[in-house]
């Protein structure tokens, strides 16, 4: 039987950003003490940043999400964190996407671990606590806020992989609805389908227990209010796909994924495509694994208004579809979690290629 962890604190709530310095500041012991703020930097030079609750002696890092964390992003921030002052940070604070509440928790695994960020790319590898970690999401659905991962690319390898570890969970949240009001619309809704998509995978994975299976059926079931009824950006639905992400994470740190991940993490490494949108390509063309889902997906789509991008394989050649199989094939957990140990005599070369060439 696992031990499952769960982040410590959150508070949740329309407004609740106005709280962030109560937060930080009640972890400083000294007024020296300095914490480490991430921000997406997307949101450089806006109100939510000129607002946040810096001190003269704080740090504040932008982090573009632009293309997602790779190692060598993550070693390099250290390594600027760790020259800018003698002492390790109070708090690390991560505000925005999931990439960058993800580099917030490698950040913090570092500071206090040491080493490259490539060192702990796997399963408990992670030693000791990280700094303590405040997260803020500004996009819903990644569940970053809630698992116990921080997804990141190894370049020379094209080893997608986090730091999975208990270590890697969030300490304090602070869930702000009203901070996902200005996501353009395909974001918000692709962003939004990974918190279904992980729920999907969850519950059709052998890898489970029964309060991740509840944490994945509530999570869906606000999704399909979000998605299915009315318009899916309304403060009443920005609301409540707050409250799907967090629980989606949460229904991840308890099992795994299935077969939608490791083909978007595919499309990801070799064409660069993002997360959210690349589990929508993937879902598209994995109906005869989760047939109704793939088809109740469409439908969300359709009733947002929202265009699942098709042929994103047109172009590539031979090579491109090996390098394609090879970093889908790499995810062994969640694959085996949905197909069993022989999950290879099912996703066979040919079966894969020929499955992305329908993506
Ligand atoms: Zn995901």
């Amino acid at each position: 039987m696992r031990n499952n962890k769960n982040v410590s604190w959150f508070c949740y709530g329309a407004g609740g950003i106005g709280q962030l310095g109560r937060l930080v500041d009640a972890r400083r012991r000294a007024p020296t003490d300095h914490a480490v703020f991430l921000a997406d930097a997307f949101f450089e030079g806006s109100e939510l940043v000129k607002g946040l609750p810096l001190r003269d002696n704080d740090l504040l890092e932008f982090v573009s999400a632009v293309k997602e964390p790779t190692t060598d992003a993550i070693d390099a921030l250290h390594e600027r964190v760790r020259a800018a002052r003698k002492e390790l940070p109070c708090a690390v604070v991560g505000i925005g996407g999931g990439c960058v509440l993800d580099s917030a928790k490698a950040l913090s695994n570092l500071l206090t671990n040491g080493g490259k960020a490539r060192d702990y790319q796997g399963w408990d590898l992670v030693k000791v606590p990280g700094v303590y970690k405040i997260g803020v999401p500004t996009l819903s659905g990644t569940g970053a806020e809630a698992s116990r991962t921080c997804v990141m690319t190894r370049p020379d390898t094209g080893l997608k992989l986090g730091m999975n570890s208990d270590f890697t969970i969030y300490d304090q949240l602070l869930l702000d609805p009203d901070l996902t009001r200005t996501v353009p619309r395909n974001q918000y809704m692709f962003t939004g389908l990974d918190s279904y998509i992980h729920c999907v995978e969850s519950l059709g994975g052998s890898y489970r227990n029964a309060v991740g299976d509840a944490f994945s059926r509530e999570a869906l079931r606000l999704c399909r209010e979000v998605f299915l009824a009315g318009d899916m950006m309304d403060d009443a639905s920005r609301e409540k796909l707050m409250v799907a992400s967090y629980l989606g994470g949460c229904a991840i740190a308890h099992s795994f994924v299935g077969v939608v991940h490791p083909f978007s993490a595919g499309l990801s490494v070799v064409l660069g495509i993002h997360h959210g949108v690349g589990n929508v390509i993937a879902l598209n063309a994995l109906e005869e694994f989760y047939p109704a889902e793939a088809v109740e997906m469409r439908a969300m789509c359709k009733a947002q208004g929202v265009d699942i991008p098709r042929d994103v394989c047109a172009g590539l050649d031979e090579d491109g579809f090996k390098r394609l199989y090879q970093s889908t094939i790499i995810h062994e957990k969640p694959l085996c979690n949905a197909l069993g140990d022989a999950f290879k005599d099912i996703l066979t070369p040919g079966k894969v290629i020929e499955l992305f060439k329908r993506m």
